[in-house]
């Protein structure tokens, strides 16, 4: 099964992501994993994504595109994978579903986690006092927010449109969460 994860920073996607991975046997694809182990190392590509990351700001649509597909070739992902904050973008969308359509593939679900806003950003400041994630000071997390609201969230209306669009409330207890999830999940499964 293949699924997309869309949901504001400090959705919880983290968390869920963990447990869908090991219910489905599928690779976790995290392009903000991806971006920051890019990020660790001393090039000029790495200063140049740390440029991004560092203000919130997405990173180039084709550059996180190509990093996908390198992972997305490889055996491990023969049998699906759950993309975790990609795409991001209308765009990342359309490259995706190009890409897949090459390679002969669909994705089958595209998941959003939602959550109100005023909770989310208590939960970031939270979490950037256990983490201390660079990227989680009052600042980024605002403008990370902003960068949802305006690039990702029409994201809805593009798989909606594909009728492969589910939503589940993000404001319930993790078990709860996980539940809605998986009924969903039953709904698309490949047969
Ligand atoms: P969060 O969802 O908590 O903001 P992520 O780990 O998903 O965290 O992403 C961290 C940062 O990495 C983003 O703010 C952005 O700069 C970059 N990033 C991650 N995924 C993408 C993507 N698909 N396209 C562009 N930039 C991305």
């Amino acid at each position: 099964m293949r699924l997309v994860f869309i949901g504001p920073p400090g959705a919880g996607k983290g968390t869920q992501c963990a447990r869908l991975v090991n219910l489905l046997s599928i690779p976790h694809l995290s392009t903000g994993e991806m971006l920051r182990s890019v990020k660790k190392q001393d090039t000029a590509l790495s200063r140049w994504v740390a440029s991004y990351i560092d203000a919130g700001r997405l990173a180039p649509d084709h550059l996180v595109m190509r990093i996908v597909a390198q992972r997305l070739k490889s055996d491990e992902c023969r049998n699906g994978a759950l993309f975790d904050g990609f795409p991001r973008t209308i765009v990342q969308a359309q490259l995706l579903d190009d890409f897949l359509s090459d390679e002969g593939l669909v994705l089958n679900m595209a998941l959003e986690l939602r959550v109100d806003e005023e909770e989310l950003i208590q939960r970031l400041l939270k979490r950037a006092q256990i983490d201390g994630r660079v990227d989680d000071n009052y600042d980024t997390i605002r403008e990370r927010l902003h960068v949802f609201k305006t690039q990702t969230a029409p994201l809805t209306d593009y798989y909606a449109k594909q009728s492969k669009l589910e939503v589940v409330d993000g404001m319930q207890s993790p078990d709860q969460v996980f539940e809605a999830i998986k009924a969903c999940v039953a709904r698309h499964s490949p047969q």
